[in-house]
């Protein structure tokens, strides 16, 4: 397999925990969900109980997006993505909102401390050989690798057919840079 010459990580889902917040903001307790509430969640929450969606999300303003808390692997991911030499840059479609991308710009810059992030769609006009998405929505693996791309499907309820955290932590780690910790 080749090296990747770029790494693109998804933000919802894989870094960010979006989905406990969605569940709060709709008036549920996420400590009671079990995995099959959560796989009905789903990758955007957008099977939530809801009426006006994202009209709700919306009004929480760009601040709720800042404050999303990070995944307990967020940190260990980037790193080894990093590790690679790889350049590295999220990729995330944003809610249909400009709120929602202010949010996530503010939230890579003050939590990854960078600024390498790309917001929109559609993602796949990234792919390239020796791109690697990572990524919990495993419906982009055949556009992304059409283009020569190589997706990492991160498994989680609502993608029970993606790879455990720690098994993309060790294909990342395969490719780490000599000399780099
Ligand atoms: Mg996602």
């Amino acid at each position: 397999m080749m090296k990747p010459s770029v790494i693109c990580l998804d933000l919802d889902g894989v870094l960010v925990d979006l989905h406990r917040a969605l569940v709060c903001l709709f008036g549920e307790d996420p400590d009671r969900y079990t995995d099959e509430d959560w796989s009905k969640v789903g990758e955007w929450g957008l099977s939530i109980p809801k009426g006006d969606f994202w009209g709700r999300v919306r009004s929480q303003g760009a601040q709720w997006w800042v404050n999303l808390p990070k995944l307990p692997w967020a940190d260990a991911l980037w790193q080894a993505a990093l590790d690679t030499g790889a350049e590295c840059v999220v990729l995330t479609t944003p809610a249909p909102f400009p709120e929602c991308a202010a949010g996530k710009y503010q939230w890579v810059s003050e939590q990854l401390h960078t600024n390498h992030i790309l917001i929109g769609k559609p993602k796949e006009i990234c792919a390239q050989p020796g791109t690697w998405l990572i990524d919990d929505r495993a419906g982009y693996g055949p556009r992304w690798e059409a283009r020569g791309g190589r997706l990492l499907s991160l498994q989680r309820p609502w993608n029970p057919s993606g790879m455990p955290i720690d098994a993309i932590l060790g294909e990342l780690r395969k490719y780490a840079s000599a000399g780099q910790s």
